[in-house]
């Protein structure tokens, strides 16, 4: 089994950020991620959300309220026909040291070995340096940053968006980049 997949930091890239989020009804579409999913989907990429909730080792997120945050989220996507194909997530804080937080790739070897992904033919999309990271680490054919989220913050700090490939205004206008190559 060989799948491409595209890879999806959660808070600022396919939802608004209040913020150690942990509540389904914080969980808000940003602009543009339904139809974006939905082309990435049609073209026959997996869609993989790797997630940093630090908010779970900090006790601020209780880790039984993140399945319904992510029904929520699957429940907002299913007027577009799609839905995320699996999850991984870091509970870790930054001091804890972890193997597994962005952005460091192990959510993405990890996701990628579960469900049989070539890294090669497969995208990072996120809004922070960590997220652009992440995706070179992993092997990614390409890490791209969407002005969403800190993603103009990232992009501001010229240095920090430096390893992305492509930035892009939305979701949409990301996967429609992805979908040109
Ligand atoms: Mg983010
Ligand atoms: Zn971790």
């Amino acid at each position: 089994m060989v799948n491409k997949a595209v890879f999806l930091d959660r808070d600022g890239t396919l939802n608004d950020d209040p913020g150690y989020l942990n509540r389904p009804e914080q969980m808000i579409l940003l602009s543009g991620v339904g139809q974006g999913l939905q082309a990435l989907k049609r073209r026959g990429f997996l869609l993989v959300v790797v997630s940093n909730q630090s908010g779970v080792g900090r006790g601020l997120i209780p880790p039984g309220v993140l399945p319904q945050i992510h029904q929520r989220l699957q429940d907002l996507l299913a007027p577009f026909e799609v839905a995320i194909d699996h999850f991984e997530l870091c509970f870790h804080r930054p001091e804890d040291d972890c193997d597994c937080r962005k952005p460091k790739p192990k959510l993405i070897l990890d996701a990628a070995q579960k469900l049989g992904i070539q890294l090669s033919q497969s995208y990072m999309i996120g809004d922070k340096r960590s997220d652009i990271e992440a995706g070179q680490a992993a092997g990614c054919k390409g890490s791209l940053l969407v002005r969403t989220g800190e993603g103009r913050n990232t992009e501001k700090n010229g240095s920090q968006s430096g390893g992305a490939k492509f930035v892009g205004d939305s979701l949409i206008e990301v996967a429609d980049w992805i979908l040109r190559q």
